[in-house]
Formats: structure tokens, sequence, C-alpha cells
């Protein structure tokens, strides 16, 4: 028998795991250990609410997790209740899977005034992560600005305007479409330092922005290369441009929001007096490398809320190899130390979509089987010497079956329409594990 421990269990994670078990099979134990005492990290927090069938990948994960040879660990924080020494000396191998939660920072004068929030926050806020359901963003408008051009500043942008009733089907949390639907904001700002041939966001979800109810997205015709130029970009690429020329070409509607891509526009500082009141942004150009350079040219847009979406970064884990510049733990293929591996987002940085883990999982456990090499068992304990470690410390773990009873409860509390009421509060997610049927 063979054990392995991976720490997160969001979708680098899960397929790790998935890939162990059409491995070994059932010559291998995984346990999926969790800070928070629900599984499914950016599937459950990250991605969109109104984008459920994004969201129905995590049926994939729930069904390795049936099997008896992986088992979810949850309300376990690596650091605090089991270090990756102490997991080292209990598993065979130990797999970071941690992805990247944290914000890069917007590092300019004003960066941490009231009103600055990074997406993760912001994103964390609307999908209800414990650690963010209080944010409490300030929507009074009537301006807001976000920052950066990849798709989660599409998804901010694109909630920022949603009507309450375009929400339906989401799993947007309560206290946020509350929030949002006495939201003062009518004009949100869409910052690229770049140009449209430099955006980072993809067809279907530029595509969307076209459709909603009562917002506009704009775009500057002169902003546009020459349409002959798009014959150069990846398909892809090209899609997307399409619909920037689109929303430049269509007539005003009168819808009441308007989402202004404001292209060639890098933020410089944010000033107001004592809270964000305006983003001081600078024109730029390109250089022949097609990086921005500012001209001098500056001006002010009005904004209480201005929320940054320039990239994570995977938070660093005392002992772990890390890569500052890059925000994520330092590796070769995968490999950080001897028998510690790196997956994800937390190995290759925040890029791709959730199928890019795919690839990602399965690759990291080939390695893992050739570092192992034929060896039939390694000697470690596995399961029984973490949970006798956890008892000890008294930490109280939450089981996939748990999960099960939480989930149920989510799912009972939910509005009209929508498929869960997540709990924002670590507590009551406790609590609702004894609650429900
Ligand atoms: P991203 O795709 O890397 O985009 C980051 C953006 O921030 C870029 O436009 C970048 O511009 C800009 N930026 C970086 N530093 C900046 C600065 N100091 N000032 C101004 N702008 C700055 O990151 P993301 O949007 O966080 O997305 C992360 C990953 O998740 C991506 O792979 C994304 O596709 C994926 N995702 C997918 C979906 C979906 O499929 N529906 C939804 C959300 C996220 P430069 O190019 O000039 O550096």
């Amino acid at each position: 028998m063979r054990h392995i421990a991976i720490v997160g269990s969001g979708p680098a994670g899960y397929y790790t795991a998935e890939a162990a078990q059409k491995r070994w099979g059932d010559g291998i134990r995984v346990d999926i250990i969790d800070r928070l005492p629900v599984p499914y990290g950016l599937i459950r927090s990250g991605v969109a609410p109104d984008h459920q069938s994004i969201k129905a990948v995590y049926r994939r994960y729930e069904a390795v997790n049936l099997a008896d040879n992986v088992r979810f660990v949850g309300n376990v924080c690596v650091g605090p209740d089991v270090t990756i020494a102490e997991l080292a000396t209990m598993y065979d191998a130990v797999v970071l899977a941690t992805g990247a939660p944290h914000d890069r920072k917007l590092d300019i004068p004003g960066g941490d005034l009231p009103g600055v929030v990074g997406s993760a926050a912001f994103v964390g806020w609307y999908n209800g992560h414990p650690e963010f359901a209080d944010l409490d963003p300030p929507l009074s408008g009537p301006g807001a600005v976000v920052i950066g051009n990849g798709n989660v500043a599409l998804d901010v942008a694109r909630i920022l305007a949603k009507s309450r009733a375009e929400f339906h089907g989401s799993d947007i949390s309560n206290h946020a479409i509350d929030a949002l639907e006495h939201s003062g904001i009518v004009r949100v700002s869409i910052l690229g330092r770049r140009g449209p041939h430099q955006i980072a966001m993809t067809p279907k979800e530029l595509g969307e922005l076209g459709h909603l109810e009562r917002a506009q997205p704009l775009v500057d015709p002169a902003d546009l290369p020459e349409v002959e130029a798009d014959a150069l970009l990846e398909p892809g690429m090209r899609k997307s441009v399409t619909h920037l020329r689109e929303f430049a070409a269509a007539d005003a509607t009168g819808k009441p929001v308007t989402l202004d891509f404001d292209f060639f526009a890098a933020p410089v500082a944010i000033e107001g007096d004592g809270r964000a009141e305006r983003v001081i942004v600078e024109r730029t150009a390109l250089d022949r490398d097609l990086r921005s350079v500012g001209t001098g040219e500056t001006y002010a847009i009005p904004a209480n809320l201005v929320v940054s979406a320039i990239g994570y970064q995977t938070p660093p884990i005392e002992g772990v190899p890390y890569e500052h510049g890059r925000g994520r733990f330092a590796n070769v293929e995968g490999r950080v130390l001897p028998g510690l591996y790196v997956v994800g987002w937390a190995r290759r940085g925040p890029s791709g979509t959730i199928g890019t883990n795919r690839p990602d999982g399965y690759g990291i456990v080939e390695r893992i089987a050739e570092d192992w090499g034929d060896a039939a068992s390694g000697g470690k304990k596995g399961r029984p010497a973490l949970d006798e470690l956890l008892a000890q410390r008294g930490a109280d773990v939450t089981t996939f079956r748990d999960w099960q009873k939480i989930e149920a409860a989510e799912n009972a509390r939910a509005r009209e329409g929508s498929p869960r009421e997540k709990f924002v509060r670590v507590e009551d997610m406790l609590a609702a594990r004894t609650q429900s049927p």
C-alpha cells in the first residue's frame, strides 16, 4: 500500500486523486486535505456563480471521492493543524494543490485605500467564501473601475452589471445579490494597460457582455487596430477581437449601465479623501516587444469601487521553496523536494482553464510513479498516523459524508431558482453536519 496526501481540494487536487486512483487502484490511499470544511476550492469559490455549467464538473470530483481509496479531510489547515514536514513522515508523497488564492498586489500609490479590493476578495464575496463574506464593497456608484483585461476582470464587470433577474439559476450568495440589486453603479470602466490585440479574454466570456439586460459594452473604435491585422491572430483571439469590433460598431441602446473598455490605460494612482474616489490613469503605447509604455498623458476616472483583477499568487508555506517573482512554488516539472510535489496553479501560476489541471494532475502522478519505481511499499503509515495526530491536536475534521450533509442543507435553503445557498460561516458549515438528514 502507498499513501498520498494532497493539500487542497480544488480541480488540481481532485484530478491528481483521480489519476492516482486510475493508476494504482486498490494499491493506493489518497487523503485530500482542505482548510475549509467543504471541498472543491475554485469550483465553489472562484468560478462565477452564473456559470453553473462550468461548476458542474464537481460531479466528477464527487465520483472520485465516493470510492474508498480517496478520503476528504476538511477543516484542517496545513501549518497550525499539521505541517508539511509532518505529512512527509506519514505519506509516501505529498502533493501541494493549493491553487493561487491571493491577489497579485496592485503596487501603486493609493492601492491600499478603502474601496480598492483585489479580485480574489471580490469574487470570494459574491461566491460566499467565509474569508470574504463580510467585504461589503462600496456599490453606491456611479463609477467603478476594474483593472485588468483577463477573464476575471470580465467576470467582475459582468456581475456588477447584471440585474437580479439575470442571476436566476446562479448560486450567487444572497448577501451579494441583495447588495448588487441596490447598487448605484452605472459605469464600469475596464482598464487594459495594452490594446485589443493583447487581451487575455476568451470569446465566449466576452460575447456574453453583448447580451446583458441592462448594460451595454462600449469600445472606442479608435483603439482598434486595422481590421487586416486580425488575420494574424490565433482563432480564439480573433473571435474575441471580433466581439470588441461588434461592441465598437453597435448603436447606443439606452441601457442604463455601460461597460467602458478603456485600452492603452495604465492605472498609476488611486486618490481620495480616506477612501478611493478616483483612479489616475496614464495613456500608454506599445513598444516593439508589445509592452506598455507610459506616454505621460494622464486623466482621472471617478470611482469609489476599484477591483484589481491583475492575476493571483500562491501563498508561501514555511519550508517549501518558493519563487517570489512568479508567486508559485519552485519546482522542476512538479517536483519540489524528494517526496514533495506541486500541481495546478501552485505549480505553473494562475493560467489556463479548469480542464488544464487535468493533464497536470495526471502528469504529476506519472512523476510520482517514476520516483517510486518498483518498490511495493514506502513503509509510511498514511491515514491512521494523520488521524492520530489530528485527534491529539483536537482538530474538528469534516469527512466527505459530513460534506454531503452540509451540501444537502445548502441545497435545502436555496432561494427559488438557485441550486444552493452556501453557508458563509465555518461554524454554520460545521453545525449543518448534525442538522440535515
Ligand atoms: P490573466 O488572464 O493573467 O489576466 C490578467 C490581466 O491583468 C492581464 O490583462 C494583464 O495585462 C493585467 N495586468 C497585470 N498586471 C497589471 C498591472 N500592474 N496593471 C494593469 N494591468 C495588469 O488573469 P485572470 O483574469 O486573473 O485569470 C486567471 C486565469 O483564470 C486565466 O487563465 C483565465 O483565463 C482563467 N479564468 C477563466 C475563466 C473562464 O474560462 N470563464 C474565468 C475566470 C478566469 P498584461 O497582459 O498587460 O500583463
